[in-house]
């Protein structure tokens, strides 16, 4: 059988192999770590530096289609393994914007789609013009490599941007006005070779101090909003030319949808689909990168999918016991604050 190449070791790697392997593949992870989530279950394990080269050719040679499971892959490692006829699904061009938060927003609004008001600050000079255009409160946020919430300040009030900018550690940051969301939701679609697009229902996201806490199906939107929600996911697919499953995180206001960010992978807030739907998430990625028919991904069930994020794994045998509740654990030892460890999607309507 052919061989999935899984660039990244983590949960999202982990339940990927465990599709690739339902749908009869074999699966290959890279990751750097030597004892992460995905090489419990994949068939074999690459310990090496995105930038070791040779490690990169070794990985080429054992796979014959290359996916990621973490947006912060070094786009030279995809160079690499393209330069080794293995280009990576989905491309280097959506990693490469969705890599940068000034990337991404310039792209949505190239789009004709909505963001927070947002511009670069890389000094105290930006950071004051670009607190005189978009007010308060606002956040600043690292421009790369910020995930749960990390990398990111609030400002409230004008005493806050010293701190603020401190917080950015020298690097390249963007200012994003507060938007007055009532909620957020997020779509979970898909593209394959072919370009047929299909997304999931979108979920309802609720974030505890920059961190999902819970997903909710269905999702408190009207019958126009889920519409421009789907589509709009489809125009950024189709955009990209994408080929593998996306993230698209949105917030609500009585205004419209408002994108907050994209992620070119598997998504945590896709995770109830586990349960919701013949077709779930990891399936449908396996499926667009491996060159097959999308599948069927119609939601039959009311889903909760809660995060179990650092000691919340204390509370696994209780939730063992509970009826409706399927548990997803990750195999992760050390349980760090902030860690996620593992879901449970609780089955609300069947
Ligand atoms: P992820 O783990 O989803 O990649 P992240 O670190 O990239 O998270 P964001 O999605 O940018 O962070 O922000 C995390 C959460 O903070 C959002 O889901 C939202 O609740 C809140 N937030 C972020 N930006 C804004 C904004 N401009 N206005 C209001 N709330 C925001
Ligand atoms: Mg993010
Ligand atoms: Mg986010």
């Amino acid at each position: 059988g052919a061989t999935i190449g899984i660039l990244g070791g983590g949960q999202l790697g982990r339940m990927l192999a465990v599709a690739a392997s339902r749908l009869g593949f074999r699966s290959c992870v890279f990751e750097p770590g030597a004892d992460c989530p995905a090489s419990h279950v994949a068939g074999q394990h690459i310990a090496a530096p995105y930038e070791d080269e040779d490690a990169l050719r070794r990985f080429a040679d054992a796979v014959d289609v290359v996916t990621f499971e973490f947006e912060n892959i070094p786009t030279s490692a995809l160079d690499m393994l393209d330069a080794c006829g293995k280009p990576a699904r989905p491309g280097r061009n959506a990693l490469r914007i969705s890599q940068d938060r000034l990337t991404e927003k310039a792209f949505l609004t190239e789009l004709g789609l909505r963001t927070a008001p947002f511009a670069a600050v890389d000094d105290e000079i930006d950071l004051a013009e670009a607190l005189a255009e978009i007010g308060l409160p606002a956040i600043l946020k690292t421009r790369r490599l910020g995930y749960d919430g990390k990398g990111q300040a609030r400002i409230t009030a004008p005493e806050d941007a010293e701190s603020a900018l401190a917080a950015m550690q020298g690097q390249p940051a963007i200012l994003e006005g507060f938007v007055e969301f009532s909620h957020e939701v997020s779509v979970i679609g898909a593209r394959n070779a072919s370009g047929d697009v299909a997304c999931f229902d979108p979920g309802e996201n609720l974030h505890e101090d920059g961190i999902l806490r819970r997903t909710t199906v269905p999702a408190r939107l009207s019958n126009a909003q889920r519409s421009d929600a789907v589509l709009l996911t489809g125009q950024i697919l189709n955009k990209l030319d994408y080929v593998g499953v996306m993230g698209v995180e949105l917030f609500v206001t009585p205004e419209g949808l408002i994108v907050n960010e994209i992620a070119p992978r598997v998504h945590n807030s896709g995770h109830w689909t586990q349960q919701g739907c013949a077709i779930d998430q990891f399936e449908q990625h396996i499926r667009a990168v491996a060159g097959w028919p999308l599948g069927d991904g119609g939601r039959y069930a009311d889903v909760v999918m809660e995060n179990l994020i650092g000691d919340d794994i204390a509370r696994v045998p209780d939730i063992a016991r509970e009826a409706g509740a399927a548990l997803h654990l990750y195999g992760k030892g050390d349980a760090r604050p902030g860690r996620k460890m593992g879901h449970v999607n609780r089955v609300t309507r069947g």
